[in-house]
């Protein structure tokens, strides 16, 4: 086949590809405000999320982040965005489970931080809420699955939520618009590679 063969069947398979993604996009009209899951072993919940924040601030969104579990105040996410105009950022946590090997501590930290994370989701100023490991408040337990979904259920219209951390609870996927499972197939740590800050903290 000749190149100006190659190129014409390439341009009528290009009007036919067009003609069919204009029609998907004009049939997907709706707006709401999204339920978001990351979830999975791989690498890529926390930053994605992060990804998220840059494009809502974008468009001058306001962002309200509640980092669960984590303690430390120095990751290179809170470093830039907890000093940006329009974000409210709290870290609620006091540690991984086995670092603070109090169960009774952990759930009166996971409950203090959902009072937090309640007033974010009842207000519709904040147009994305971002909510770090709280998968694992689900997990262990510390807090009440239904009573999360109840709360971000009855969120503002145009809110939209972003949940990230491993072992999602199933009824968590089941309410949430978009899910999105990062699979592990090969991470740094695993070869002796200590966690490098503006990469993994
Ligand atoms: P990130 O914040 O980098 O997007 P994440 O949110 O997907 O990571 P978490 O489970 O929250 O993953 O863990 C955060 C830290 O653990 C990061 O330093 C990350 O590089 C590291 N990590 C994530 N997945 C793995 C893995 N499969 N093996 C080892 N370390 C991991
Ligand atoms: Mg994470």
């Amino acid at each position: 086949m000749s190149d100006q063969d190659k190129n014409a069947r390439h341009a009528a398979r290009m009007v036919r590809k067009k003609a069919v993604i204009d029609a998907a996009i004009k049939q997907a009209n709706q707006e709401k405000g999204l339920l978001l899951v990351l979830t999975g072993n791989g690498k890529g919940k926390s930053s994605s999320a992060f990804g998220m924040m840059a494009r809502a601030l974008g468009y001058g969104m306001k962002v309200g982040v509640a980092q669960f579990i984590k303690s430390r105040k120095d990751t290179g996410e809170e470093g830039f965005f907890s000093h940006q105009p329009n974000v409210e950022w709290y870290v609620l946590g006091e540690g991984f489970t086995w670092e603070t090997q109090d169960r009774e501590r952990d759930i009166r930290t996971a409950e203090a931080g959902w009072k937090l994370a309640q007033q974010m989701l009842k207000n519709p100023g904040i147009g994305l809420v971002i909510l770090d490991e709280l998968t694992y408040t689900m997990k262990y337990g510390y807090l009440d699955t239904t009573q999360i979904l109840a709360d971000i259920a009855a969120r503002p219209p145009m809110q939209h939520v972003v949940v990230t951390g491993r072992a999602a609870p199933q009824a968590l996927i089941d309410a949430a618009d978009t899910v999105s499972e990062i699979m592990d197939i090969k991470h740094a740590w695993r070869a002796g590679i200590k966690a490098q800050p503006g990469i993994d903290l």
